[in-house]
Order: structure tokens, then C-alpha cells, then sequence
């Protein structure tokens, strides 16, 4: 087995079968990409629309794409006849251009809310008074092609552990605070994306659905 292929099936011996793997392939080649997708990785993350758009025609139809780093509202466009879900949704203006894209091919767009849940004020992400403003207008009534599938989150990077359990655990209450009033009964709202290669154990035992995993697959990037 590669690297890549044997990183990946020991990760997935600690991961439940229940919660999905992204593999975050952000910087690295399609040659590596392909490496995981042949063990068969269908998942893959990446943050830079331009960069996912160099990878996608390379690579094989089947791969589920996800972006995961911050998205300008004039590269919605390019992204949206194919992407299988945008978990990086971090301002309402964004949805609704996401919305409006995805109107004009006809498509129903999976997303995710980011919440900002860490200490550092350089991660993006909604408060969640902001979602309940949004939730809450008569404008949101009228997104029809965005499914809002839950929330993801980035925890502060720092070794106190305790404070990264605390955020994730934030993170998992605020999920279930917007599944109560905004999404009962919404089968589609299930989604909690937390964990990093540095803290997917701690998220895993936060209740993640979802993790986002780079460097423990494909190596340090530069
Ligand atoms: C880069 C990135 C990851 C993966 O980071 P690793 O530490 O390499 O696992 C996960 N989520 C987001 C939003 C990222 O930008």
C-alpha cells in the first residue's frame, strides 16, 4: 500500500463508519488525489475555487467535492453546477447568492452554516445571532436551491485541549439549538463538520458527523 492508502484505512479504523471522512487535498497534487480516490477515497475537501476548478476536470466524475475554505460571492458561480457541497457558507449575503446561482441551472445546493466557535477573530463564520436574524426574515423563506444540511466549525488552534472540547461542544449546542427551532422534522439538517488532522478525536467524542482531514492523509503541506 501507498502512504496515502495506508494513512487512510488506519484513519478509518478510528473513525465510526457513521461519520464521514473529507479528505482535505488542499496544495496537493492530482496525482496524490488519485492515489486516495484508487483506495477508495470518494470525498475530497478543498478552500480555493480556482484550485478546485484546475483539479476537477483531471479527476474522476464520481468524487464528491466539498469546499471548505471561504467563498467570494462573484466565484459562486463557477462552483455551483457541480459542487456537491459548499460547508463554508459564513454570511447570509453568500447563501443567497448561492441561492440565485443555483436557481438559474435549476440545482438544489448542499450547504453547511459556519459558525465562528474559536477565540481567534481570523476564522470566518456566523454568531449565532446572526442566524437567528437570518433564520427568523422573510427572506429566508424564499431560499428554494440551498439545502441547508447543518453547521461546521474551526476550533482554535492550541494544545489546550479542554478549550477545543469546549468549542466543539459549542458547536454541537448550537446545532441542536437551530435543529430545535428552525429544523425539526428537516431531515436534511443533520450535519455537525468538526475536526482537523490535530483534533478529530476530540470532535469525534463531541458528536462530529462529518471530519476534514489533510495532512494525517497526504502529509505536511508546505
Ligand atoms: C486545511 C483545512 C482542513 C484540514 O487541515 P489538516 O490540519 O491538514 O487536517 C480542515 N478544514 C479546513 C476548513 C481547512 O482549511
Amino acid at each position: 500500500m501507498t502512504d496515502i492508502a495506508s494513512n487512510i484505512s488506519l484513519l478509518k479504523t478510528q473513525i465510526p463508519s457513521s461519520v464521514k471522512l473529507v479528505a482535505v487535498s488542499k496544495t496537493k497534487p492530482v496525482g496524490a488525489i488519485l492515489t486516495a480516490y484508487n483506495s477508495g477515497q470518494r470525498y475530497f475537501g478543498e478552500n480555493r475555487v480556482q484550485e478546485l476548478l484546475n483539479k476537477v476536470d483531471l479527476l474522476p466524475r464520481d468524487i464528491e467535492w466539498h469546499l471548505i475554505g471561504h467563498l467570494q460571492s462573484n466565484k459562486v458561480k463557477y462552483i455551483v453546477p457541480f459542487i456537491n457541497m459548499i460547508q463554508s457558507v459564513d454570511s447570509f449575503k453568500l447563501l443567497k447568492n448561492i441561492n440565485s446561482e443555483a436557481s438559474k441551472i435549476n440545482r438544489v445546493v448542499d450547504c453547511l452554516l459556519q459558525i465562528h466557535i474559536a477565540s481567534e477573530e481570523t476564522k470566518f463564520g456566523f454568531s449565532m445571532k446572526e442566524l437567528f436574524e437570518m433564520a427568523e426574515s422573510q427572506e429566508f423563506l424564499n431560499i428554494k436551491h440551498v439545502r441547508i444540511c447543518g453547521v461546521m466549525g474551526m476550533a482554535t488552534f492550541t494544545s489546550d485541549t479542554g478549550q477545543v472540547s469546549k468549542e466543539f461542544r459549542y458547536l454541537a449546542d448550537c446545532f441542536n439549538s437551530l435543529k430545535n427551532r428552525y429544523f425539526a422534522g428537516n431531515h436534511h439538517f443533520k450535519e455537525i463538520s468538526m475536526g482537523m488532522s490535530g483534533d478529530y478525536e476530540i470532535a469525534l467524542k463531541e458528536g462530529s458527523t462529518i471530519v476534514r482531514i489533510g495532512s494525517i492523509i497526504f502529509g505536511d503541506r508546505k
